[in-house]
């Protein structure tokens, strides 16, 4: 039985997966397989991986929850397409799109290739980044229709987390008044979690650890340039893991107000917004824990969002920039970068990289008068090994949309995976030269000036 199961059974519904066509297994995360320590080989993987076959005999559930969309309380959501299958050694299992469950609000249940790949590439892309994040295992691939702006394949990727979790189980039950269930669920998650969390104060120590973790984790987005495009609070894990991979997209040309989800009208969730967000998400977990917290003890515990935020992306950020010793002048020097970035439509990822080696942007005249303070200021420091420790947090791949495109592309016309191969093992050791490899380092050609990322997966 699943460990979720034991909270009973206003948490979940039981259900049934509903297999895809002609399924076929395009990519196992092998390094992630072996460290579970999994033991199904071939077609057992394929046939759990595809919802054909339960995990040792587990029931799968569907959970409930609700969550704040775009800024406005939705009463119900829940897993509608996903479905916890099964846990081992600390990892659970979560198939997303294995057909409807209880929470499908009329929708198929289904994910497409397209946003499958996506789904699949990003959490390999995010673990290779340190930031933490749920982890996909397998992507299997079907023959079944399924039909969004036009007729595409379904597909189904494995998901894996400690807990899936989300900050909108809390408020689904606080939200009806049942604060034995919020109870439940937090002790649920505190004992399994977070044990440090003990003693009288271990449900306000709870919601300083989350405040902290997802400050950590939206530094690391902040730092490498990932846009999350849904931060819903139903996308907000308790664990603060990346989670819900949607219409993401990486910083390209650096552009602080980069909105990656077309359907995102007003930028709620540009890029710049995700801090301030993160800290309102928190704010209704806060809410939704106020059976067992005080107001007091839940502003106290929000107030060092900010601080915790601000030590964990200057932290990566002067590691970006190489710089070991503090100066008065260095957020300034920081910033004036990012500034000479914008103006000048410069690639994010590719600008910092090239920070390493200096000769790499002595031609470009942007940079000159920028060049000559920061090399006296690195010369401050005297750190021979500054080259080698950038590039250990300067990625050289990261998933640009277009190369994201390509392999989508690939897998649906031609059938061809290499593509997805190829993508995840550059991903998965993003500061790694791969000297082969250099062209996925380029920008955006034209033809993929205007791809659009909608919320349609
Ligand atoms: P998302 O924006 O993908 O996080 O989804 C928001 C909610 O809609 C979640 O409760 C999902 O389970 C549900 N949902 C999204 N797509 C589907 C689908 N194709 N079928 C059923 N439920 C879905
Ligand atoms: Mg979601």
């Amino acid at each position: 039985m699943l460990d979720f199961a034991t909270l009973g059974e206003e948490f979940f519904k039981p259900i049934e997966t509903q297999p895809l066509k002609d399924t076929f297994l395009i990519h196992k995360n092998q390094s992630l397989y072996s460290k579970i320590g999994l033991d199904l080989e071939g077609n057992a993987l394929l046939k759990v991986a595809s919802g054909e076959q339960k995990f040792q005999d587990t029931q799968p559930i569907a959970s409930i929850y609700a969550g704040h969309q775009f800024g406005y309380f939705t009463p119900q959501l829940g897993d509608g397409r996903s479905c916890l299958i099964g846990q081992t050694n600390g990892y659970e299992f979560s198939l997303k799109g294995a057909g409807q469950t209880p929470y499908s609000r009329g929708a198929d249940g289904r994910a497409v290739l397209r946003s499958s790949i996506r789904e699949y590439l990003c959490s390999i892309a995010m673990r290779g980044l340190n930031i933490a994040t749920t982890e996909a295992l397998t992507l299997v691939g079907s023959e079944t229709e399924v039909y969004r702006e036009n007729i595409e394949t379904g597909a189904i990727v494995m998901r894996t987390a400690p807990s899936h979790i989300r900050f909108g189980h809390f408020e689904l039950f606080a939200s009806r008044g049942q604060k034995d269930a919020v109870k439940k669920l937090a002790d649920f998650v505190i004992e399994r979690h977070y044990p440090e969390c003990q003693g009288d104060d271990k449900y306000v120590d709870f919601l300083a650890i989350v405040v902290k973790r997802t400050a950590k984790m939206i530094a690391g987005w902040q730092a490498q340039g990932f846009a999350h495009g849904v931060m819903n609070t139903d996308n907000m894990s308790i664990l603060g893991l990346t989670i819900d991979y949607g219409p993401f997209g990486f910083l390209e040309t650096y552009d602080p107000h980069f909105i990656c989800n077309h359907s995102d009208h007003e930028g709620r969730y540009a890029f710049d917004q995700q801090p301030g967000i993160g800290l309102w998400n928190l704010s209704r977990l806060a809410d939704a824990l106020s059976s067992l917290i005080t107001g007091k003890q839940a502003k106290t515990a929000l107030a060092d969002y900010q601080p915790h935020l601000v030590h964990y992306y200057s932290t990566l950020m002067r590691q970006k920039f190489g710089l070991l010793t503090k100066d008065e002048q260095d957020n300034q020097l920081i910033g004036n970068f990012l500034s000479l970035l914008h103006q000048h439509k410069k690639d994010y990822t590719n600008s910092i990289r090239n920070l390493s080696n200096l000769a790499r942007l002595a031609d470009d005249k942007h940079y000159k008068t920028w060049l000559k303070t920061y090399q006296s200021r690195i010369q401050q420091d005297k750190n021979p090994k500054r080259s080698e420790l950038m590039n250990r947090v300067n990625p050289k791949f990261i998933l640009r949309n277009y190369l994201a495109e390509v392999a989508i592309r690939k897998a649906q016309n031609e059938k061809d995976y290499s593509e997805i191969d190829t993508l995840f093992n550059l991903l998965a050791n993003p500061f790694d030269e791969h000297s082969d490899f250099k062209t996925y380092t380029n920008i955006a050609p034209d033809w993929a000036q205007e791809l659009e990322i909608s919320c349609s997966s």
